[in-house]
């Protein structure tokens, strides 16, 4: 099968978070299966051009039709990690990919919406005809839609169209601009509750409802937060739309990519190890303490690695800095944060702490340094409002670092408790799980986690080894995309 992905991120090049490991990962997998895979990004100023092998000219004049003119944009191409990409880069006075970040500017709609039209104007132009277009996201949730309205009147008529969702909560809240924008026009036709227009809203556009009404299938990155996203608010508002186009819509659960994830290859931390060699996972910890001058200790080192945002439970995060460290371990958390009041407030904690030899806060986004943290940490803490899938628990399994999670989203079907899990048994039981949004349900977790590692070690390292040995790679994953592929070409689902 031939098979394009069409993303705002793919890692290493473009991450701000799981979405580009997906791509990434995902993208792998599949050419491993036999399938051809090609990428389509923008070109940002900020991407990790060094991640990028042989960048060359793949199209150079590429005029993509624009608010009735056109804007002339060259499309590059090269290997990220052996993935071939092509980066879409347009000459026009938006700059729409020049910002300094991924994420975050006003016309944030705009610049996606021209990304989704440039992408389908490149496949076009260029003559390629894949089987699947995979999109994902919001900012790509416009593809669907101009490939049935506009594309698929040009020769394009053969593809199918896949949209996978990995956040509910970013939705694309737009007007009438992007129709004028992106040819698509018709505003009253757009404006109607069975098409784009918001749910809640009647004077927006939803991108994201867009995208679920007019593509083939839509999937969520796991089975449980499709259930929750269809029968909970964790939908966002857009339960409904789920619900009558259910009959297309599923999760599929993400896997993490084994050869970028292991700590038997990874060359970002000092001392490989396996499950055959778990003792050596110390000497990690040694150097993770060395590294952020934390004292050395045989303390246990929880971690926190993420989005320091609303959905990551920030509160419970800052609550179990300072219960770790009540209960003699160190904390080690590295985070970002997009929202001004979320990053000054834990600036204000790492200065705070800046002389406590127990705990290091580093803001910013940094993937070397993860790799190191993830090694050489004992526990990791997930304690997130809501969690699509989750990658961090599985990256910890594969280091050997025991995740305590809230039990919401892909973490149910990943995380499974170590003394009150029922349907799992002892051993594929594999971290502890928490419920409520309060600090004792996290503590009461914590605590059962910090106890183990404490009185009694071998059960923790049997714990470790049981989530190292577990499977998340995106071997099955990638198996279920390749059989809704192959169900799509085949079948007759109607947008
Ligand atoms: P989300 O997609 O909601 O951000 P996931 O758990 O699905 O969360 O994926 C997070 C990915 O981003 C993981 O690979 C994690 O290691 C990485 N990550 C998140 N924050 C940072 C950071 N500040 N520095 C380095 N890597 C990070």
């Amino acid at each position: 099968m031939y098979i394009v992905q069409i993303a705002s991120e793919c890692a290493p090049v473009i991450k701000a978070g799981g979405l580009g490991d997906v791509v990434y990962g995902l993208s792998r997998e599949l050419e491993n299966q036999g399938h051809c895979v090609e990428i389509i990004l923008p070109m940002y100023d900020c991407m990790r051009y060094d991640h990028v092998w042989g960048m060359h000219d793949a199209y150079r004049d590429l005029w993509v039709p624009w608010w009735g003119g056109e804007v002339h944009c060259s499309v590059y191409c090269g290997w990220v990690h052996g993935r071939l990409c092509f980066f879409i880069e347009p000459h026009s006075g938006d700059n729409f990919f020049q910002r300094g970040c991924y994420y975050g500017a006003q016309d944030d709609n705009m610049r996606f919406a021209f990304f989704s039209k440039a992408a389908l104007e490149f496949l076009l132009r260029s003559n390629k005809r894949p089987d699947i277009i995979h999109c994902h996201d919001w900012q790509t949730g416009l593809i669907p839609v101009l490939f049935n309205e506009i594309y698929k009147f040009n020769g394009m008529s053969d593809q199918k169209v896949v949209y996978t969702i990995h956040n509910f909560k970013h939705q694309g809240i737009a007007g009438g601009e992007i129709l004028q924008g992106t040819g698509l026009n018709r505003e009253s036709y757009y404006f109607s509750y069975e098409r784009l227009r918001d749910n809640f809203n009647p004077f927006c556009l939803n991108i994201m409802k867009g995208g679920i009404i007019y593509a083939n299938c839509i999937t969520t990155v796991s089975p449980h937060h499709a259930w929750e996203a269809h029968y909970t608010d964790e939908g966002y508002g857009l339960s409904h739309t789920l619900h009558l186009n259910q009959y297309k819509f599923s999760g599929i659960l993400n896997g993490i990519d084994y050869n970028v994830w292991n700590p038997l290859t990874d060359t970002y931390i000092p001392t490989s190890y396996s499950s055959e060699t778990f003792n050596d996972k110390v000497l990690n910890k040694k150097a993770l303490q060395e590294r952020l001058w934390l004292e050395s200790s045989p303390k246990p080192i929880v971690c926190y690695i993420g989005r320091l945002d609303d959905q990551k439970g920030v509160h419970l995060v800052h609550h179990a800095i300072y219960y770790a460290l009540s209960q003699g371990a160190q904390f080690v958390l590295l985070g970002s944060a997009t929202e001004p009041s979320i990053h000054n407030w834990f600036l204000h904690e790492k200065s705070f702490l800046n002389n406590n030899p127990d705990v290091h806060i580093e803001l910013g986004f940094n993937e070397e340094l993860s790799h190191l943290i993830y090694a050489g940490s004992d526990l990791i803490v997930i304690p997130s409002k809501f969690e699509p899938c989750g990658l961090t628990q599985m990256i910890g399994f594969r280091y050997g670092t025991v995740p305590v999670v809230r039990g919401v989203g892909g973490l149910v079907n990943t995380v499974f408790d170590y003394d009150y899990d029922s349907e799992h048994t002892s051993e594929e039981r594999n971290g502890f799980v928490f419920y409520e949004t309060d600090n004792q349900a996290l503590e009461s977790a914590l605590k059962r986690a910090l106890d183990l590692y404490k009185h009694n070690p071998i059960a923790f390292q049997k714990l470790a080894l049981q989530g190292m040995q577990s499977d998340y790679s995106w071997t099955r994953p990638g198996k279920k995309y390749t059989e809704l592929y192959n169900f799509i070409r085949c079948s007759e689902t109607k947008p």
